[in-house]
């Protein structure tokens, strides 16, 4: 086996036995991303020599000592939204083509003090807006099962980069499923953490009530190391918790007997892919023999998460994104009269159609007139649909439900129908809105190849909970060891 199929904890253990060195590894990722990326286009930015610089440095630290932290000298891609000092931060946007950070990203900041290693930076939909990576700037990211189909998005790279085995781990960001739904197109873990539980720091805004980084990983208890990196309260952002993390590793008990998981009614509906909802009852199945209890729950106002979403997402992203004019950062337009042509002329030049779609589309609901009517309804249906979670949490620990309706789609096939795109995050986006956390898992693939995501959700801040039953699922299925073979490498 190549080191690069191996997971996070199979190289720790090597590291520490010293039969490898981080900057073996390190190379040996490189090589593939240089072997593969030609057809994937995973990355916007490839780090190959100050990656050698870490490895060398975490090299020096697993010399001297037989007790480093897990991520001490394992390979890692970060989602192009999440700022690195020195190193251009896109957003998948032109707008930013040239922005580099002057500082770190708290979570990139936990990581470097753990001495990991960062390969690059990863592909993504434009400010996060999209589920298929079909809206970056820098090109389509490509489904490492299938090139001819999305890797989901927003973070395509982030999940099409771990599965392709091109890093060992990565970051994403999750606004409305953008981390879970990419995990279950591509066949990887995916785990957005509860809202508050990891600092934002550093991440560039899409919206901010809803936007939440986590990880990508081959299987579960890589995600639970991940977690235990990445969170945990930061004084430089007030939404972040002031809760204490437990070890998460310690979820990984391969035993869910007795565990209450809820399944939602409305989930299983009309228009579901009948190869996705077969592999979800066999999960499901697969629960009740492991010794879980499976129990009806109802989350009765999921038929409007996607509207709430879509007016709350894009009234928050017209706002943050108003500091994109050519002044302070990235693009400004190269001939303009005077200061309102050139902001005119930055925006329409720097920002894709769908970004800007969604500028117009959050101007208008926020506007005076339409407050009231659509932005300050929005949000009293957000709290509808954080009760429903908290009344169906009474009965249960977790909650099942397929992570999306389909498996990936093929390239192409949304793109001319936004509302049909927006349908893929029909089963990710009510998480977000009631801030609590949820994972996707392999459950099995389609007649042609194409992975199926389980998704699994927890109440606030019980992130275990959902590593815990994730595991268990997984140490009874072959499905997260299978890698996908890339045509004609
Ligand atoms: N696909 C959703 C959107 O386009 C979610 C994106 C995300 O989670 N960043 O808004």
């Amino acid at each position: 086996m190549s080191l690069y199929e191996k997971n996070l904890h199979e190289l720790h253990d090597m590291l520490k036995k010293k039969e490898v060195s981080s900057e073996e590894i390190t190379r040996e990722y490189l090589n593939r991303i240089k072997q593969t990326d030609d057809k994937l286009n995973s990355f916007i930015t490839v780090l190959d020599e100050p990656a050698i610089d870490q490895a060398k440095k975490a090299d020096k630290i697993i010399s001297s000592s037989d007790d480093f932290d897990p991520l001490t000298g394992i390979p890692l891609g970060i989602k192009d939204l999440i700022s690195t000092a020195g190193v251009r931060t896109t957003c998948g946007s032109k707008i930013l083509e040239s922005y580099i950070p002057p500082y770190d990203a708290s979570v990139i900041k936990k990581l470097k003090a753990k001495n990991a290693v960062i390969v690059g930076k990863l592909n993504m939909d434009e400010f996060a807006m999209g589920s298929s990576n079909e809206t970056s700037y820098y090109g389509t990211v490509k489904n490492p099962w299938n090139l001819e189909h999305i890797p989901g998005g927003s973070s395509g790279g982030s999940a099409a980069s771990v599965s392709a085995r091109q890093c060992c781990v990565s970051l994403g960001s999750d606004t409305g499923g953008s981390i879970r739904q990419p995990a279950g197109c591509c066949g990887v873990v995916g785990m957005k953490p509860t809202y508050g539980r990891v600092s934002r720091f550093g991440l560039i805004a899409f919206a901010s009530s809803l936007d939440q980084i986590g990880p990508f990983t081959k299987d579960v208890t890589d995600c639970a190391i991940m977690l235990n990196a990445i969170c945990g309260h930061d004084p430089s952002d007030s939404t972040s918790a002031k809760r204490d993390v437990p070890d998460f590793t310690k979820a990984l008990l391969n035993d869910v007997k007795g565990m209450k998981i809820g399944i939602p009614s409305e989930y299983f509906i009309d228009g579901i892919d009948s190869e996705v909802e077969t592999a979800v009852n066999a999960a499901i199945e697969q629960y009740k023999k492991l010794g879980a209890e499976i129990v009806e729950v109802s989350l009765p106002h999921t038929k409007y998460a996607v509207s709430v979403y879509y007016i709350i997402a894009t009234a928050e992203a017209s706002s943050n994104l108003a500091r994109y004019d050519g002044v302070k950062y990235g693009y400004r337009t190269e001939d303009a009269k005077d200061l309102s042509d050139m902001y005119f002329k930055t925006r329409t030049e720097g920002f894709g159609s769908e970004v800007k779609r969604r500028i117009m589309l959050g101007t208008y609901v926020l506007s005076s007139g339409y407050y009231d009517a659509y932005y300050l309804r929005a949000q009293k249906v957000r709290t509808l649909i954080m009760n429903d979670f908290r009344n169906a949490f009474e009965k249960c620990d977790v909650i099942l439900t397929p992570t999306a309706p389909t498996a990936a789609f093929k390239l192409g096939e949304k793109t001319s129908d936004p509302l049909q795109m927006y349908l893929s995050d029909i089963f990710t986006i009510s998480a977000n809105l009631a801030g609590t956390c949820g994972v996707s898992i392999p459950c099995g693939f389609t007649s042609n190849g194409l992975p199926i995501g389980l998704q699994l959700m927890g109440k606030h801040f019980d992130e275990s909970s959902i590593i815990k039953a994730a595991y268990a699922f997984e140490q009874s299925s072959d499905y997260h060891k299978t890698i996908p073979t890339i045509p004609n490498l």
